[in-house]
């Protein structure tokens, strides 16, 4: 099988374009096909980039060749077996995020899915990457490794696309994980403590380490991107780009929201891109790649990310079970949360997760939330079930080393429960019907207070439209309008321009006008809807806000801190789970 060598340039930097070559020499297939990816492996929205691909052409043997676009991302070549074989195109990179690529006067970020075309004939082949650019720009960070020209090696397609090249002035910092390197990548002006923050990642990595207790990198990079706004991360094999505010690193909330994503990021990197669900992996890119399981995939690394701020030492216990408590409420008091399941959301990410409307509070939850919530469900509920033995760290333990590291393969949701009850003994298949196919609220008082943190629902009835609204030139529109509540039933609509309650302008918070005329059970709304000036009356009946407050359990109780410690604690692990 040929090698495939790529060859990009990037001349002109501040025009945003690259041009990119792709030589096979000796080609032994008939024809082939060059495919963009129409999407990029862990964030799951179709992208469509081949878009950004312009002036495709080929040569074979040296002269000109047809090529035939068989459909929005396929050039395909034909007549090429035993001949040398060019095919080049260029490709516009201008769209900042984790998942895009982007090019400028002062870096190039390269996406890897966004920038190389696949040749479908070879997506298993090994290859190159020659890369031209500025001299100016000294220094490259990715995890490929060079080979002895200079050129970044990949062991096939796969490892191309999953590996991101950041090129720049950057700055650079160094440190070891269980051994293994690690490099910074920091990109774009920015207010941080570099050493400081060298510390903090560090002690960060070590912490999501203890949990599989293995590294399986040889190296590993992260390219934080500093911007003006905006955030986001995104995980890859061996690295992960995440974005941070260039000035927010003094700020002592963003700075540990920001060591809180690189974590999560870095936790991908066992769990998703080793230990994970059947479909993500090897990958379809030429279209949506379903899978219910992405509760496990961003839900249980969210649940981790949190738990690894409090394991690092950044928070407390308290501030823990506060942020809990707060992602239980928001849930609870979503509409969608009594209308989608946790597999539903998972396997609908293409169309609702990444791609929301102003109801989607009203019919979706998120994966991350409900997916951390389950996480710290499963977690607790292990700890009670074992006598504080096991916690979801064995679990997880148990599914890297038996489906990545022995079956070298993704797992299923059937599989997800028998490992449930080779570690605990217990029978989890009701636990996972509950929480992933059902919409019924969880059982957080026995469960959580049986582990020590004790809580309790309660229902508050509180006069609330729930409207939300937005100023927008000096005028009160409405943003979204939720289905539980009386002004949803009553027909205002998103969109409306609110005037009026009973008389009394209204200027952003309506619930703030209902409260000063008194909430008068009948209520009539002066608005602009499509131009038109109307009244809408209705009943101001109250809103039922769902209420769930948790607090540890104080007060000489040895069994519960016996099994907090199990279930919060930093992990105990043995020696000889320190390989590397
Ligand atoms: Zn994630």
């Amino acid at each position: 099988m040929p090698s495939i060598e790529y060859k990009i340039e990037i001349p002109n930097p501040q025009t945003h374009y690259a041009h990119v070559q792709i030589h096979i020499q000796q080609c032994d297939v008939k024809s082939l096909h060059f495919q963009m990816p129409v999407w990029t492996p862990g964030s799951y929205l179709v992208r469509e980039f081949a878009r950004n691909v312009q002036t495709a052409k080929a040569s074979i043997n040296g002269l000109e060749a047809p090529v035939l676009k068989t459909d929005k991302n396929t050039w395909k070549l034909d007549n090429t077996k035993g001949k040398d074989i060019l095919f080049e195109y260029d490709i516009y990179a201008f769209e900042f995020s984790v998942r895009t690529s982007f090019i400028d006067a002062d870096h190039a970020f390269l996406h890897n899915s966004s920038i190389f075309m696949m040749v479908s004939e070879y997506a298993s082949s090994s290859g190159s990457i020659e890369l031209h650019y500025s001299a100016e720009w000294k220094n490259l960070s990715t995890s490929l490794e060079k080979n002895k020209q200079g050129n970044l090696v990949f062991d096939n397609y796969d490892m191309l696309v999953d590996s991101p090249i950041e090129i720049g002035n950057h700055e650079v910092f160094s440190f070891d994980v269980m051994g293994v390197p690690h490099t910074a990548a920091m990109v774009g002006l920015n207010n941080c403590d570099m050493e400081k923050f060298k510390n903090d990642l560090r002690n960060m990595c070590n912490t999501m380490a203890q949990i599989i207790g293995e590294h399986p990198c040889k190296r590993y990079v992260f390219i934080i991107q500093n911007v003006e706004s905006g955030g986001g991360g995104l995980e890859h094999l061996n690295s992960c780009c995440v974005v941070n505010q260039r000035w927010s690193w003094n700020n002592a909330e963003q700075y540990r929201n920001f060591l809180g994503l690189c974590a999560h990021e870095y936790f991908h990197l066992w769990n998703v891109k080793r230990l994970r669900p059947m479909e993500l992996g090897p990958f379809d890119y030429n279209r949506e790649n379903y899978t219910d399981m992405l509760w496990f995939s961003e839900g249980f690394t969210n649940y981790y990310d949190e738990l690894a701020l409090l394991r690092a030492g950044f928070v407390d216990r308290n501030a823990f079970v506060e942020t809990l408590k707060t992602y239980i409420n928001t849930l609870e008091n979503r509409p969608g949360s009594s209308v989608q399941k946790l597999a539903e959301s998972s396997r609908d990410a293409w169309i609702k997760e990444y791609r929301p409307n102003e109801n989607s509070k009203n019919t979706t939850i998120s994966y991350y939330s409900k997916g951390m919530v389950t996480a710290a469900l499963l977690d607790a509920e292990i700890c009670n079930k074992t006598n504080c033995k096991k916690n979801l760290d064995d679990v997880m333990r148990y599914l890297y080393q038996e489906y990545f590291k022995n079956k070298n393969r993704g797992f299923t949701t059937e599989e997800f429960v028998e490992a449930l009850q080779t570690i605990t003994g217990a029978d989890f298949n009701e636990f996972i019907r509950k929480h992933v196919y059902s919409v019924e609220e969880p059982e957080y008082e026995r469960i959580f207070s049986a582990a020590g943190i004790e809580t309790k629902k309660t229902i508050i009835k509180e006069y609330s439209s729930g409207i939300q609204t937005a100023l927008e030139n000096g005028k009160t529109v409405v943003k979204y309008v939720n289905s539980r509540g009386p002004a949803w039933h009553g027909g205002i609509n998103v969109n409306d321009i609110l005037i009026s309650a009973n008389g009394a302008a209204i200027n952003n918070d309506v619930d703030v006008v209902l409260k000063n005329i008194g909430n008068p059970g009948l209520v009539t709304f002066v608005l602009i809807r499509g131009g038109i000036s109307r009244e809408i009356t209705m009943t101001m009946v109250p809103m039922e806000k769902i209420d769930f407050t948790l607090k540890l359990s104080s007060g000489g109780d040895n069994s519960r801190e016996h099994i907090l410690e199990k279930w919060l604690g930093k992990p105990k692990l043995e020696k000889e789970n320190h390989g590397k």
